[in-house]
């Protein structure tokens, strides 16, 4: 049987059957429905935030974040990221400008932040890398400094607290992407959350075409809207969310007995005060003292059914729809990183054998 890099959470069959079964009663599929608001209000409670608003997907939630703000010119980001991060900017018709990223948490640096703004920078987009939480004191310091906007990329962090605190509290806005793949998932989804809530409508019209009333089109929006049969998943999944966090920690820890210490091997580390949702298991494979490379390590996995995943590589500033217009050699940490990264198998039902055949493979047993 093949192992993936991840297995998506999935309630009790019964339970999402007993969960949708009213939706055959009211006849509401989508367009704002009960699961919809139910889901809304516990993912608020959930996440600890002032507002949220769901959207059909994490990608939808974060273009909207950046229509809503109506950001214009430059945008600091970074290349060590999901092909969605960087798209959002430049589907806005923004620049994105690429800071490079730290050698030990792989968010944004911000000492490298502040000489590559200019007078066409009007925002930070920073991502919280496999749930690592960005220098958050630090963005906010800059950012009211220059008078830019931030968003937060906060799609691998869900339920992530920084000295108790809510992720989804800092910047002007964060989004979460809710995919199958993600911690927590609606099937498809998203949202973003926020602490001004005059956003609140803004976010809405964006989503529901502007229209806001049956005669009233205030705004060209478009179609981000989360159905009813998303919402429920999310109901569902919601359940078993600490439970789902628990058992990735048991893995982390298992995983981190047979490769912790291991020379050539470094593995993600725990920052201070941060409450970890082990989201992901990044391996930086250092070739000059394993005498073996990423690439190496990747296809020995795969021979034996096992998907490890190189993310992120390659750097979203290397891609070929953007040829000729950025250039990695700018972000030099982020390419070593992204060179000799792969993410090991992660999720909850992952067997304490599989762990261990896999570590077998990487420590070249
Ligand atoms: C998954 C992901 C997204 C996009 O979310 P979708 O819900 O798949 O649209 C954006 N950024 C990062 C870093 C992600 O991992």
């Amino acid at each position: 049987m093949q192992i993936h890099v991840t297995q998506s959470s999935l309630p009790p069959f019964e339970e999402y059957i007993d969960e949708i079964r009213s939706i055959w009663g009211t006849k509401w599929l989508t367009n704002m429905g009960e699961k919809h608001f139910q889901l809304e209000q516990e993912l608020e409670a959930y996440l600890e935030v002032p507002f949220i608003s769901l959207f059909t997907n994490g990608h939808l939630a974060l273009e909207t974040a950046i229509e809503a703000l109506e950001l214009t010119g430059e945008v600091i980001t970074t290349p060590f990221t999901f092909a969605s991060t960087t798209h959002a900017i430049t589907r806005n018709g923004l620049t994105p400008v690429f800071c490079d990223i730290r050698p030990d948490d792989y968010t944004l640096d911000v000492d490298k932040i502040e000489s590559l703004i200019t007078e066409k920078t009007s925002a930070i987009i920073a991502v919280h890398v496999y749930g690592n939480v960005c220098n958050i004191q630090e963005i906010n310091r800059i950012a009211n400094k220059h008078n830019l906007k931030v968003i937060y990329d906060a799609a691998h962090a869900f339920g992530v607290t920084v000295n108790g605190q809510g992720i989804g509290n800092f910047g002007d806005i964060s989004m979460f992407s809710f995919h199958a793949t993600k911690v927590f998932n609606s099937i498809e989804g998203g949202a973003l959350t926020f602490s001004d809530e005059a956003y609140k409508n803004k976010f809405y019209q964006i989503k529901n075409f502007g229209i806001v009333s049956p005669e009233a089109v205030v705004y060209a929006g478009g179609n981000g809207k989360m159905n009813e049969f998303s919402a429920a998943m999310g109901i569902c999944n919601i359940r078993y969310i600490d439970q789902n966090i628990k058992s990735r920690k048991a893995v982390v820890e298992r995983y981190k007995e047979r490769l912790q210490g291991v020379k050539g091997l470094r593995l993600l580390q725990e920052q201070d005060g941060v409450s970890s949702n082990y989201a992901y298991f990044p391996v930086i494979f250092d070739e000059n003292i394993l005498k073996r490379t990423r690439d190496e390590v990747s296809m020995a996995l795969a021979q034996q059914n096992i998907m490890a995943r190189k993310y992120f590589y390659p750097l979203t500033n290397d891609y070929e729809c953007y040829s000729g217009r950025f250039d990695s050699n700018t972000t030099p940490v982020a390419r070593y990183i992204a060179e000799r990264v792969l993410t090991l198998p992660l999720y909850a039902e992952l067997a304490p054998q599989d762990i261990d055949r896999i570590c077998d493979i990487v420590l070249g047993q």
